[in-house]
């Protein structure tokens, strides 16, 4: 089966087309620029080829005619005929969407009803799945929610100590975010140990320029440190991480600035960025290696609020298995890794320091010997993991239907 995965931005479309017999890639590209005169696209084939167009795309339509003409012109498939379904990345599913499911017009009116949660993503995805559907609306089309792993959370852990009615009225509570991501590593983290899913306890790092945590009991999420937004919890590239929210009116009232302004500012000003000068780990450690004094403060807070909520879930989560790196700096950054896990051999968490600067690509354990909690590090794949659902969903509805006709 050949599984497309579309992950449309507001000004960006990414695609990767997956042979799921054997979960290879085919073929990736991206779309960048929307809407501006310097839009790019590319391809680059499982076999290297590379193909590229700069034209200006004026919209989600066009750059998806764009995309189904760099796969044909490209030779990796011949029409739509050869793809047997469409996966989506939602990144905002709120309580509505317990599960991946099959696009329709009333899927696709729920995801606009949700667009005041997110504002950015949720238009931008609904055009990439109006186009999709419109060129073909035969092929089954899916839609994958970043919040969906998080719905299990208790609601002592997803609401906010706020008047009741904000979270009536205006469904304001934890979603949290990079859910597909926690998912696949836990379950990879699982199957490396060996352990059953459903008996599997583990805290898992998303450490990239987006970065989470999430607390699994048991194969289910009870805790996460993105909230209503991807803002809440680790301090990030680019985002301030949890904050006293205070600090909000006070600059608007002190600072002359409107809200708009102070939530770009946490959003896209603050984190690595605003403290090391750069929202680059590795350029963070580079400028503190050569005694930049504001790089190592933004790397000893990164870390610290790593730490924090390390301590913080095993204390809710009582026994766990493992601890899971994964993303761009969890798989990457030795030094992060090593820093996080310094100190924190009371609870039972100790690293190997050879295994972990063995510079590896796959999943793999750096724990020392006699860690009792053990130490691994998985390669996230998020599009695998939204080709594997999408999947999932056609095969429950063609059994479904084979029932159906039976009756
Ligand atoms: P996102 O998907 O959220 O944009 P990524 O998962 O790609 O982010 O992670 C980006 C972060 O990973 C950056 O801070 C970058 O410095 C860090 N990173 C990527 N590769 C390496 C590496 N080899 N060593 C250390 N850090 C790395």
């Amino acid at each position: 089966m050949k599984i497309l995965v579309i992950n449309s931005g507001s000004s960006s479309i990414k695609f990767k087309l997956y042979d799921m017999d054997n979960e290879s890639v085919m073929c990736k590209g991206l779309i960048e620029q929307i809407g501006s005169e310097n839009s790019y696209a590319k391809i680059v084939t499982a076999c290297g080829r590379t193909k590229e167009r700069s034209a200006h795309i004026i919209d989600h339509a066009q750059g998806i005619d764009i995309m189904n003409e760099l796969l044909f012109s490209s030779g990796v498939v011949k029409s739509l005929d050869d793809i047997d379904g469409v996966g989506h990345r939602v990144v905002q599913g709120a309580d509505i969407f317990t599960d991946a499911i099959l696009i329709d017009e009333s899927v696709m009116k729920k995801i606009e009803e949700l667009i005041p949660l997110a504002p950015l993503h949720n238009p931008a995805h609904l055009a990439g799945m109006k186009e999709t559907l419109k060129l073909r609306p035969d092929i089954p089309n899916v839609a994958v929610f970043d919040t969906v792993f998080h719905q299990t959370m208790p609601k002592s852990s997803y609401m906010y100590a706020l008047p009741l009615e904000f979270y009536e009225k205006y469904k304001i509570r934890k979603y949290g975010f990079h859910g597909t991501s926690h998912q696949f590593v836990s379950k990879a983290g699982a199957k490396i140990l060996g352990i059953e899913y459903s008996k599997f306890s583990c805290i898992t790092l998303h450490l990239g320029n987006g970065a989470s945590i999430a607390a699994i009991k048991n194969g289910k999420c009870i805790d996460t440190t993105m909230g209503l937004t991807p803002l809440e919890g680790l301090m990030m590239g680019t985002r301030c991480g949890s904050i006293d929210p205070a600090i909000m009116p006070f600059l608007m009232r002190n600072a002359n600035l409107s809200g708009e302004e102070v939530d770009n500012i946490m959003n896209k000003k603050s984190g690595l960025l605003a403290i090391g000068g750069t929202n680059d780990m590795r350029e963070i450690e580079k400028r503190m290696d050569a005694g930049d004094e504001n790089a190592k403060l933004a790397f000893d807070m990164f870390v610290l609020r790593v730490k924090k909520y390390i301590g913080s879930y095993i204390a809710i989560l009582g026994q766990i298995d493992a601890i899971i790196f994964t993303a761009g700096i969890g798989e990457n950054d030795a030094r992060v890794r090593e820093a996080v896990c310094n100190g924190l051999e009371i609870f039972g968490i100790k690293i190997d320091k050879d295994k972990n600067i063995e510079p590896r690509d796959e999943p793999r354990r750096i724990g020392a010997t006699d860690t009792k909690i053990k130490i691994i590090i998985v390669p996230t794949d998020e599009e695998l993991a939204i080709a594997q659902d999408t999947i999932r969903v056609i095969n429950n509805l063609k059994y479904k239907k084979a029932i159906d006709d039976t009756d």
